[in-house]
């Protein structure tokens, strides 16, 4: 396996939990990797192809649904929300069956048409340190390790997990950086997330609640490389997070993040060969969603590798 981010972790985990011998290769640990700056919240956003990323999210709900029963230790919880500019039409057809409480929300709740719901919100700095342990319960080993070559992997099925460094290692110029930026802040009492497009300007803003802060958000810059925070752009995020909610305009400011979402017009979810003809599984580029989507890609990964 090589990539170590919530795609690599979750693929490594299911190989290892069927009996698969795992050694992951990654270049970052998971506190220096894309998937620690992820808001968490399961909802497919900037993910393609949209049917299939649907079924791949569901079959994720599933499994975090499990994992709520026991947020301290795996950083889900199912947490109440807002989905902005969202009409009951727009989940009917693949999620409502799924997603219990899914109502029309309140003149109260939120301003303009909106969606309450009840969905998973997965702190990343609890989630992928929980996930490297499971996968080590099962026998799977971890090792950090830059690879430069998929063929330097000596197993009989190597299974590619490395986000936005396909890139470079496939190579696929296919995968592109979309830049996003987050603001951290202490939590002012706000309990419910909220996501709320602006049709005009296609900006998304949104706030989700997390153990101990408030993340706010967000940014989506196509092909943009840079992993500084910019205080111009923080500035506009809690300016556009305040007009929803004011005591957000006062709250005192933790930490800034940047992550490079790994997007592609269609994430890579196949099988391949290597040069010597060893098996080759892809598993990338899954753009603003790779959390919604991570167990239903790691099931249909584990398939292929079999
Ligand atoms: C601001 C922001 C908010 C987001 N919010 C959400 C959200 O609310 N919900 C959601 O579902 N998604 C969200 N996402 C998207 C999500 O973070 C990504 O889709 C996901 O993290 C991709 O996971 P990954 O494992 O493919 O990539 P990564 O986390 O980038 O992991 C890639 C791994 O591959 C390794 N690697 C790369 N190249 C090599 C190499 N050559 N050799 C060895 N190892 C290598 C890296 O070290 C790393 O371990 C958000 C993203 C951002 C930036």
């Amino acid at each position: 396996m090589v990539g170590g981010g919530v795609i690599g972790l979750t693929t490594a985990v299911v190989l290892a939990e069927r009996g698969r011998p795992v050694r992951l290769w990654t270049r970052d640990p998971v506190e220096r990797t894309t998937s620690v700056v992820a808001g968490g919240l399961w909802w497919p956003y900037r993910i393609e192809p949209v049917a299939l990323a649907q079924a791949w999210a569901l079959r994720s709900l599933d499994v975090y649904e499990e994992l709520a029963a026991r947020p301290e230790e795996t950083g889900v919880r199912l947490l109440e929300g807002v989905l902005g500019e969202t009409g009951p039409d727009e989940v009917g057809a693949w999620a409502a069956a799924r997603l219990p409480g899914l109502r029309a929300s309140t003149a109260a709740e939120y301003a303009g048409q909106g969606l309450w719901a009840r969905l998973p919100v997965i702190d990343m700095s609890t989630h992928l340190p929980w996930l490297r342990e499971r996968l080590v319960r099962a026998g799977g080993v971890v090792e950090e390790r830059s690879v430069t070559d998929l063929a330097e992997a000596d197993a009989p099925v190597v299974v590619n997990c490395t986000g936005l460094g396909a890139r470079d290692l496939v190579p696929d110029p296919a995968v592109r950086p979309v830049r996003g930026q987050l603001v951290v802040v202490e939590n002012p009492g706000i309990r419910n997330w909220l996501v709320s497009a602006d049709t005009d300007s296609g900006e998304t803003t949104y706030f989700l609640p997390q153990p101990g802060r408030l993340l706010l958000g967000g940014t989506a810059e196509e092909d943009a490389w840079s992993a500084e925070p910019d205080p111009a752009v923080a500035e506009a995020i809690v300016r556009r997070c305040a007009a929803l909610r004011p005591e957000i305009a006062g709250a005192r400011v933790l930490a800034h993040r940047v992550g490079l979402r790994p997007a592609r017009d269609a994430v890579r979810l196949e099988r391949g060969t290597l040069a010597d003809g060893r098996r080759l599984v892809h598993n990338y580029g899954h753009g603003g969603a790779g959390v919604t989507v991570a167990w239903g890609c790691a099931q249909e990964a584990a398939r292929l590798a079999s």
